[in-house]
């Protein structure tokens, strides 16, 4: 693909594309093939672009906030211009099918479009006090430099849903998207640059990663790290942040609960955890991990569960029909038969699919799994429905609970009065009734426990990059 081989060896730093010798190569997914490759940044390198970040944010924090807004509206159109390619680019770095990354495009856009009209909303306040003879200011001022650390599976809306809320406010930012999906960065990244960014404001860089991680952990200068990813990084993150104290945000993994009372619209359940289990072929954070059916519907739900499993489409990721693609690589499959293969010695039984043809995992639906079985504490990520019983809601709760993430989980039931009941005792930070779907800009993306913690999206999403400052004057 022509963008991507111009954007081949790249790295963005202050405001220029170079080049470096030292490479990484990136494969597509599903077909092995190698697609291009990517700078190895080394440690002279790195610092350079957090130097060029540092040094620009004065200059662009003191860019007008309408200015700041129109450039970022500008990228919005331009991403939506070139929706088509960013969804290619998705599919061949990331082995996505091309309708679930032409949704993770519109996604990722609809955060700047909401950044753009939610930030006129935050004002301070002045208050006198009358008494001592106060003026009271309440103002908000951009955090600083901040580093932001990007995982592949939504390697488009990742980008926007941090890159946006921290350059309307002022911060400059330095980007490492994945390894695996690094080219939907760097082109993003380009349609920014078109879009009248100002050079150095945000610097990409690519390389071994806990190298960068330790760069910008230690640099005084970096002020907040906005991370997604797994928990074993962001505690990494954390610790390493310590000694510059750091603000953070750690949106980590998950154990999405997807609970089905016997009173749920069946059909509607199903087809919904279908879409929950396919949408980047398994591997969101968000991703139903453990179905827990209740007992009078048990074996009619995982029997209609398993007949549409089957029937889910696999092709080519290019072809609109495809609703599967293949997992990120081959280690992501490993550790999917290792989880089956624990919960089927452990009594579990597979009802349909449970193995792997290269990086491309069968849609599994397994049974009558227990909480002794590795799955129940591990983020499977892949098109597997776990499918455990239950009997009373009080069990039900408890179970769901029973673990140490609290980013996503799902109620299905008609009643909404018991379904808004349950939402309210499940301790994650998310909960959607009756939809697979709810990630929304517009409301506010947060994890708790080892899911991690900070806002994305919503209003609060802004707060994350704005530091509060109390100004007392005298008045006469
Ligand atoms: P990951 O291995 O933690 O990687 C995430 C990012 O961190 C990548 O850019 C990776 O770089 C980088 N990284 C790896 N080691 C690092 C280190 N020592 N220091 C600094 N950066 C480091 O996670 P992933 O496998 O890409 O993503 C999947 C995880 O993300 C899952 O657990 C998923 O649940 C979670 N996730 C959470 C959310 C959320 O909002 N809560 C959303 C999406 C995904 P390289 O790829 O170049 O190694």
């Amino acid at each position: 693909m022509k963008i991507i081989e111009s954007l081949n060896n790249k790295n963005y730093i202050n405001g220029e594309w170079v080049s470096f010798a030292s490479t990484l190569e990136v494969d597509n997914p599903s077909t092995g093939e190698i697609i291009g490759s990517i700078c190895d940044l080394d440690k002279e390198n790195i610092l350079r672009a957090i130097n060029s970040t540092a040094d620009n944010f004065a200059s662009w924090s003191g860019v007008d906030l309408d200015k700041r807004v129109q450039i970022l509206r500008n990228w919005h159109q331009l991403i939506i211009k070139h929706a088509e390619d960013i969804a290619n680019i998705i599919v061949l770095e990331q082995g996505k099918v091309i309708t679930d990354a032409r949704n993770e495009v519109i996604y990722g856009a609809s955060f700047i479009e909401w950044f753009c009209n939610v930030v006129y909303t935050v004002t301070g306040s002045v208050l006198d006090d009358k008494g001592k003879n106060q003026k009271l200011i309440t103002q908000y001022e951009p955090v600083g430099s901040v580093a932001a650390i990007t995982p592949w599976n939504f390697p488009c809306a990742m980008i926007t849903r941090k890159i946006t809320p921290a350059l309307i406010c002022g911060c400059s930012v330095v980007l490492k998207p994945s390894e695996f999906t690094p080219f939907t960065a760097l082109f993003l990244t380009k349609l920014l640059e078109e879009a009248g960014l100002p050079g150095g404001v945000l610097n990409v860089i690519t390389g071994e990663a806990d190298l960068i991680g330790k760069e910008v952990c230690n640099d005084f200068r970096i002020r907040k790290i906005s991370f997604t990813g797994s928990t074993r990084v962001g505690k990494i993150l954390y610790q390493n942040s310590a000694n510059s104290l750091k603000r953070l945000s750690l949106e980590l993994g998950g154990n999405a609960p997807f609970i089905i009372f016997a009173d749920s619209d069946l059909e509607k359940a199903a087809n919904d955890l279908i879409i929950s289990k396919t949408r980047g072929n398994g591997q969101s954070c968000t991703s139903a991990n453990r179905v827990f059916i209740e007992a009078a519907i048990y074996d009619k739900f995982t029997q209609l569960l398993s007949s549409k499993f089957s029937s889910i489409v696999i092709g080519d990721c290019f072809d609109k029909a495809s609703q599967l693609g293949s997992l990120i690589n081959n280690a992501g499959a490993q550790k999917i038969d290792g989880l089956i293969e624990d919960a089927k010695a452990r009594g579990a039984k597979i009802l349909c699919g449970g193995s792997a043809k290269k990086n491309l995992f069968s849609p599994t639906v397994i049974i009558d799994c227990s909480d002794e079985m590795e799955l129940f504490q591990t983020e499977i990520f892949g098109p597997v429905a776990a499918c455990y019983k239950f009997s009373t809601l009080e069990e039900v709760i408890k179970k769901a609970n029973d673990t140490e993430y609290g980013l996503q989980a799902y109620v299905y039931s008609q009643d909404l009065a018991k379904a808004q009941e349950v939402a309210s005792k499940l301790d994650f930070g998310m909960v959607s009734i009756n939809n697979p779907l709810s990630s929304n800009a517009k409301a506010a993306f947060s994890g708790r426990k080892a899911s991690g913690f900070g806002i994305e999206g919503a209003l609060a999403g802004l707060f994350e990059y704005l530091n509060t400052k109390y100004i007392n004057i005298p008045i006469k």
